[in-house]
């Protein structure tokens, strides 16, 4: 049998769009209409005229872009990119509760190998076989009549007008209906293919070349480091891990049930480190969260423009510190292009490094012979280090963790985390944890190990979903994100060398350890504990504040305050504040 889906008799040509935009509003948008279905309200036969209503909306805007869209010309090729579009939106959507959206599509677009390597599956071959090829082809050898190009023209713009007005009169009728459900369920919004990849594209392109167009601006001109330079081997060191996905409510420090941070919990105890229970992360994602906390905008001013500004990095840089940049990740999103730095993720180490891939551990081992090779003169005077973890990245959490870390079992071996049980994912997860807690461990050992001041800052990027409300994996849009991809563990160590050089007490911000903080605080705190005086510099966003002398009150917050009227430098006294920082 020869396959021939393709009808012999060529189609009139308007029906080729018509007939793209019934399978893309209908299968192509199978997992929008699954998720309306299953909605609590949707169980009243109201509610299911209201969806009809929807789908006839959805038909009805599709056959108006199509109309616009497909002319003859590139009519095949575009036919295909929305069913390929509409098939891996399907498939991300209902496999992993994920939504399309901007910065979802960032993600995507960074991607690297190994991270579709960890998503490629059986199942997802099979929606590509159902959703792009069975009919691609179809699409594809399809006869269509010719048409003289002007008729082809007034048909096609009288068929979008029309359905555009068919769209209008159904968004009228059933405006309250839609309204409500949209609003309540705002996800919803970004599930409709292929809108949501078309608003995500535009919003990107422009957002991006409007991005490149601009030079990086630079900040913290003024910034000076405060005290004498030492030497090299009694300089301060600094280390700030960046976590991947972990989520406070796996953290066994945070309360979790299960002893995920032993190692961390001992240093705890010793009264060494200190874990701050309530921090909220800038995004949903590493695209966004990354170059966010760095930044001394905080998510409010970081949201809301296009324009390039330099860092945290830039500005210890700027001060004369050493600065290095560890990632054994997807890369620093631009945070570390203007400090040395180096990738370890595909290093040869049959230990550390099976399978191509290495665990976060090697960092560690690299880090004495990448530290040697930083500037001599700016190491006398210290040296802030970042290693960017791989943390807990999904949906293979199996693979985070070498083989002696298996604490919790069975784990889950797919990255379709559907074909596990939740048990299964968690202890996959908690593995990632528990090892996340190894290599923070490993560090502090090995800081202690140094006779110079040492301290270790750990925060993570994100949260993760695993599960709850049929959502797994991260990058919701912020404002609708639960709680689970936004609520991160951020813990600090400080060597005593360290405390007798900050001159500070021990116990003087364990009053902030449960207070709300955000990733706004990092850049503030971070620049306290280096020594390093601007006016960037914000008190009130200094986690370390009441540890200055004058014993400064530390106003932890969740959004982004105004401008102080004074702000402080490190040291407690008072400078002048920039009244309108030039990119604030
Ligand atoms: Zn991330």
């Amino acid at each position: 049998m020869t396959l021939s889906l393709a009808s012999h008799r060529p189609l009139h040509p308007v029906a080729m769009p018509l007939i793209l935009a019934l399978w893309l509003s209908t299968i192509g948008n199978a997992p929008l209409w699954l998720a309306l279905l299953d909605l609590p309200e949707s169980h009243s036969p109201r509610a299911w005229l209201g969806i009809a209503g929807f789908g006839v909306v959805v038909l009805a805007s599709t056959v108006a872009f199509l109309s616009l869209l497909v002319w003859p010309r590139w009519r095949k090729p575009v036919g295909l990119v929305l069913l390929l579009i509409a098939a891996f939106n399907s498939y991300f959507m209902y496999t992993y509760g994920v939504v399309i959206d901007p910065s979802m599509l960032t993600n995507a677009v960074q991607t690297d190998a190994r991270e579709v390597r960890d998503l490629l599956s059986w199942s997802m071959l099979m929606v590509v076989m159902l959703g792009v090829l069975l009919p691609g082809w179809w699409w594809w050898k399809q006869p269509v009549q010719q048409m003289p190009a002007r008729a082809l023209v007034v048909k096609q713009i009288s068929l979008a007008v029309v359905a555009t007005l068919v769209m209008l009169v159904m968004v009228w009728l059933s405006f309250e209906n839609l309204a409500s459900t949209m609003r309540n369920h705002k996800s919803l919004r970004y599930m409709v293919n292929p809108f949501n990849t078309v608003y995500a594209t535009t919003r990107l392109v422009v957002g991006q070349s409007a991005h490149a167009s601009q030079l990086v601006q630079p900040i913290g001109a003024d910034a000076v480091l405060l005290g004498s330079a030492s030497d090299v081997d009694t300089s301060p060191l600094i280390v700030l891990v960046v976590g991947e996905t972990a989520r406070a409510a796996n953290v066994g420090l945070a309360g979790y049930d299960r002893d995920t941070t032993p190692r961390l919990k001992q240093l705890q105890d010793r009264g060494e480190l200190v874990y701050f229970s309530n921090v909220s992360s800038c995004g949903t994602n590493t695209q966004v969260s990354l170059p966010c906390m760095f930044s001394d905008l905080g998510r409010d001013g970081y949201g809301k423009t296009e324009a390039r500004f330099e860092n945290l990095l830039d500005v210890l840089q700027r001060a004369g510190l050493a600065v290095l940049w560890l990632d054994n990740q997807s890369g620093c999103k631009g945070v570390c292009d203007r400090v040395p730095h180096a990738e370890t993720r595909e290093l040869k180490d049959p230990a550390l490094c099976p399978d191509g891939e290495c665990f976060d551990e090697k960092m560690l081992r690299v880090l004495p012979e990448r530290l040697g090779q930083l500037d001599p003169v700016r190491r006398a005077r210290g040296t802030v280090v970042v290693m960017h973890q791989m943390g807990s990245h999904g949906p293979a959490y199996y693979k985070r963790t070498p083989t002696g870390f298996k604490v919790f079992t069975p784990e889950c071996r797919s990255n379709v985390l559907q074909e596990c049980s939740g048990q299964e994912i968690i202890n996959a997860y908690d593995n990632s944890v528990r090892y996340a807690d190894h290599f923070l461990g490993q560090t502090v050992a090995w800081l202690k190990s140094q006779k110079r001041p040492t301290a270790l800052v750990y925060v993570s990027d994100h949260g993760e979903s695993l599960g709850e409300k049929g959502l797994y994996l991260h990058g919701m849009p912020y404002a609708m994100a639960p709680k689970e991809q936004t609520h991160v563990p951020m813990a600090v160590w400080f060597s005593s060398p360290m405390l007798n050089h900050l001159g500070w007490d021990k116990s003087c911000w364990l009053d902030q350890t449960n207070q709300p903080v955000t990733h706004d605080n990092l850049f503030s705190s971070m620049l306290s504990l280096a020594h390093v005086q601007t006016r960037l510099y914000k008190p009130q966003l200094d986690v370390f504040s009441g540890c200055q002398s004058g014993q400064r009150q530390v106003q932890t917050v969740t959004g982004r305050p105004g401008a102080p009227e004074h702000a402080a430098n490190p040291l407690g006294t008072t400078v002048d504040a920039d009244p309108k920082p030039s990119h604030g």
